[in-house]
């Protein structure tokens, strides 16, 4: 396996890292980083597009003759929450951190893209900076600018580092990674009342309590034992006072699924189970479904080429896992593009702190193994025949 970066790029790569870190954006706020970025790949011959899909930065780079080109895609934006690490690199901003290892995807990628302007190859490649991906969706909103109509690409890959699996070990699933979701809200309204007198009210805690219970029906009677769902109510608003009943009361949670019959089976039921039951209790409720992001499906024949050459990589090793339950705007492009979005291990020695954990830090170890797999990904892609 061709060794494709001096070990001073891959300390640079860290200082990169470690400057995002200390610097980061929310959701297509990324202005500093998109400058950063945009900054770095003009350096190195790239043609670059900014002000893409809002905050997006798309650097392209063509050589020889060949009519094939890959996206390669890093997701940019960091998330609200005050960073507890204690790192000399924490960041600067509190209330914004990089706590879902954004800031190694983006100096991952920016050390390959320096790594191929120097490398031969045959085609085109594309190195798609992504804005917005906790929550918002920017990888809708780089499709809906046309990213696949403007960058003509013939595959589209993406990388999660992944805290639960061992330093370098790689998944890529031939379908399923990631889920569907989806967010809802049921307000729920009765008639309040003194608390030692319910019975001249209707008691909308009541109510949701037992819609609360009904939603855990959903999954395990209206769904196939054999499709994943998941329905968890994660907050309950409603009174103010130890001795009145309230007048409403608000549920609000998050709904996963794979398959888009499972997503629509979700929808209904809640609809049904929160009004009927409601009734049944002299109240009212509504219902807000909202189906956010789609599931992260892989096309086999991608996923196939990343394993391969995972497999040749030292330090990596192709493991088999699970989908995850979590969700991920990726599943934007691979809607619409043959693409494989793959998880590299990044467990430290000792404490691992979750992605979205406040004491959350990229692993840089992960640095060059991530590197190393893009340029490969280029070398083996765009071949020169
Ligand atoms: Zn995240
Ligand atoms: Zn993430």
């Amino acid at each position: 396996m061709q060794q494709f970066f001096p070990g001073t790029e891959i300390d640079e790569a860290v200082q990169w890292r470690h400057h995002l870190h200390q610097n980061p954006e929310l959701g297509f706020e990324e202005q500093e980083t998109s400058a950063f970025i945009a900054a770095r790949l003009s350096e190195w011959g790239y043609s670059v597009r900014t002000g893409y899909g809002k905050t997006g930065v798309v650097g392209t780079l063509s050589r020889g003759t060949s009519s094939k080109a890959i996206g390669i895609r890093a997701d940019i934006d960091a998330l609200p929450i005050l960073e507890q690490t204690g790192l000399a690199y924490a960041s600067r901003t509190p209330g914004k951190m990089h706590a879902c290892g954004h800031d190694g995807h983006v100096s991952m990628a920016l050390a390959a893209a320096r790594a191929c302007s120097r490398l031969n190859f045959d085609g085109t490649v594309h190195f798609i900076f992504q804005p917005a991906e906790e929550n918002e969706g920017g990888g809708r909103a780089m499709v809906e600018d046309g990213l696949f109509r403007d960058f003509p690409m013939d595959a589209i890959y993406g990388l999660h580092n992944w805290p639960a699996l061992e330093l370098g070990q790689c998944v890529a699933r031939d379908d399923q990674m990631m889920a569907a979701f989806g967010t809802f809200e049921i307000k729920i309204t009765g008639r309040g009342a003194h608390g030692a007198m319910p019975h001249e009210g209707a008691d909308p805690i009541v109510a949701a309590s037992q819609i609360v219970s009904g939603l855990q029906t959903i999954a395990s009677r209206n769904v196939s034992p054999l499709q994943s769902a998941v329905i968890s109510a994660t907050q309950i608003h409603g009174g103010d006072a130890w001795n009145v009943i309230p007048e409403d009361v608000v549920i609000r949670g998050t709904t996963r699924w794979f398959e888009e019959d499972v997503g629509a089976k979700i929808e209904t039921r809640i609809r049904a189970l929160a009004t009927s039951i409601a009734t049944g209790f002299d109240c009212t409720a509504t219902v807000d479904h909202h189906f956010r992001y789609p599931a992260t499906i892989n096309d086999p024949g991608c996923a196939a080429i990343v394993r391969n050459i995972a497999s040749t990589m030292p330090g990596i090793e192709v493991v088999d896992a699970m989908p995850s339950m979590a969700a991920e705007d990726f599943s934007f492009m691979l809607r619409e593009k043959a693409g494989c979005y793959f998880w590299l291990g990044a467990q430290k020695a000792g404490r691992n702190p979750g992605l979205h954990s406040a004491y959350f830090d990229f692993n840089d170890a992960l640095l060059p193994l991530g590197a190393q797999m893009w340029v490969s990904l280029v070398n083996d892609q765009l071949k020169v025949a």
